[in-house]
């Protein structure tokens, strides 16, 4: 059995935490550069605002109707989500995070009698020590438990709980008759037409679809579907994390540059993310590329893309962003607009697994010291924070930070946002 624990409306949920003046009013998140909406509180839905709306086009709309509005604030998001994690590990330790704010729990071991009263007692829990409303979905398979969780947000009847657990057909199948084909797990935008072509337009349709048909048509893929929602799990709870292939960084800047200094710092700043996060993973790079581009709207739209090979594997900063901005030095059109910038780092092996290699171009002394001197910065940053610490060339300007003048503070990462709480006596 699993239950599929989903947050609604994430950010905005995040958001109004901290501002709970804002529960009743039509919310958006907007993404990098304020550029368009995210997420959208249910009465901004209902406004006709669509995923994805661009803001400028809105303008006039948000204001008729007092939407507010916030740039993305991933600092908070992430740290809310990590705390239902947390939550959620202490529930069970069978869990799979599907997303920022989406975990499956598979619900096997835990002799639940009722799944109803025990999602509503979960849920509750998450309002209360949380404090981000939730839709669970619970079923013996993880996409009627998916399938669940969308029909307990949607409905209001049903007070954010759909258990499809121990019920027979006749009861379950109305469920599936309300779900369009493309929002089944799974179908997406790909499938959804093809399947309607042939008929089939609900989850009940496709449940009821023979399952060699489903295999003629979506292969093993089908079958597993059809399957799924007949109540036969195909799909179990993924535990192990993937192992990383590439990392990537990129940001689209604040403002279009020509400036060289500028774009040396926007460099050296993904650069250092990019290999802050495999350090962490425990693994080194054998090859980047660097990505410049202009704006993809304005005249004389141009991309230009630089490619390295490491010797010695690494995830040193310094050296990774010396080689890229030497490289750049000598080949970038310094009369170009540069609009965006991407960092990826790919061909990545564990740390403790180089080798040396018969011609000597691989310098393991090189690469212990640099293991070293790089876990000496990653923990002067954790100890003191990540501004403390860092390479020169991220300094040399601010400039490229993309815009987020509508953020709101990082009330729990950091220290200087704490929120005040006021007590008046009496
Ligand atoms: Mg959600």
């Amino acid at each position: 059995m699993f239950a599929l624990i989903d947050c609604n409306n994430f950010f905005v949920s995040c958001e109004r935490l901290f501002q709970p003046d804002l529960n009743g009013r039509p919310v958006v998140v907007l993404s990098s550069n304020d550029g368009c909406a995210v997420a959208r509180s249910n009465e901004a839905k209902a406004l006709g605002i669509p995923m994805g709306a661009p803001a400028f086009k809105y303008r006039d709309m948000f204001k008729q109707h007092q939407v507010k509005q916030f740039s993305a604030n991933f600092e908070l998001y992430g740290d809310i989500s990590d705390r239902l994690t947390r939550l959620l590990t202490t529930v069970t330790s069978q869990i799979e995070l599907y997303s920022v704010d989406e975990s499956f729990l598979d619900l096997t071991e835990m002799n639940i009698t009722d799944y109803r009263a025990w999602g509503d007692q979960l849920r509750q829990r998450i309002w209360r020590e949380i404090g981000v409303p939730v839709s669970i979905g619970i079923a013996p398979t993880k996409t009627l438990a998916k399938l669940a969780s969308e029909r307990a947000k949607k409905d209001r009847g049903l007070d954010g709980v759909l258990s499809l657990a121990k019920l027979p057909d006749w009861l379950i199948d109305p469920q599936l008759a309300a779900v369009p084909i493309e929002s089944i797990w799974g179908v997406g935008w790909r499938l959804g037409p093809k399947l309607r072509a042939i008929g089939v337009h609900t989850a009940l349709d496709l449940k009821q679809l023979p399952r060699s048909r489903a295999t003629q048509m979506m292969g093993v893929h089908g079958r597993q579907m059809v399957c799924e929602l007949n109540g036969m799990s195909c799909l179990p709870l993924e535990r192990e994390h993937k192992v990383r292939q590439s990392v990537m960084h990129g940001r689209m800047f604040g403002e279009d540059t020509t400036d060289f200094s500028v774009i040396e710092a926007a460099i050296a700043s993904l650069t250092a993310r990019a290999t802050h996060r495999l350090r962490q993973d425990g693994l080194l790079a054998q090859r980047a590329c660097l990505s410049l581009s202009g704006n993809r709207h304005k005249p004389g739209y141009k991309r230009h893309e630089l490619w390295f090979t490491f010797s010695t594997p690494t995830a040193d900063t310094g050296l990774i962003t010396a080689q890229i901005i030497a490289e750049l030095d000598k080949t970038y059109n310094r009369a170009e607009q540069c609009h965006r910038a991407n960092v990826l780092l790919f061909d990545l092996v564990p740390q403790d697994s180089v080798q040396a290699d018969l011609l000597g171009y691989v310098d393991l002394q090189q690469n212990t010291r640099s293991q070293s001197r790089l876990a000496a910065v990653d923990q002067i940053a954790a100890r003191f924070g990540k501004a403390r610490i860092g390479y020169a060339a991220e300094k040399l300007s601010q400039a490229w930070q993309p815009k987020r003048q509508l953020r709101s503070p990082r009330y729990t990462t950091n220290w200087d946002e704490l929120p005040q709480a006021r007590l008046s006596p009496g």
